[in-house]
């Protein structure tokens, strides 16, 4: 396993899904993958190191990662 994923609440803004989404705000709950170097999506092959990636919720739900959103901390 190279990508790791949890749910997160931002602190801060992020950009969401590559950009391709509005920003998440402050506050609001949103997906959190980490990949590593090797990893089959191959981001963090060129970084050299870990790469974190911020997926908005109506993506992580639209991809069926609904269920790590019933784990609300
Ligand atoms: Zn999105």
């Amino acid at each position: 396993m190279t990508v790791t994923t949890r749910l997160r609440r931002a602190r801060k803004r992020h950009i969401a899904c590559g950009g391709y989404c509005p920003d998440i705000k402050p506050g609001d709950l949103y997906l959190e993958h980490k990949e590593f170097p090797g990893g089959e999506a191959g981001w963090a092959d060129a970084a050299g190191h870990p790469v974190r990636t911020a997926e908005c919720r109506a993506c992580s739900e639209r991809y069926g990662r609904a269920h790590y959103f019933k784990e609300v901390p």
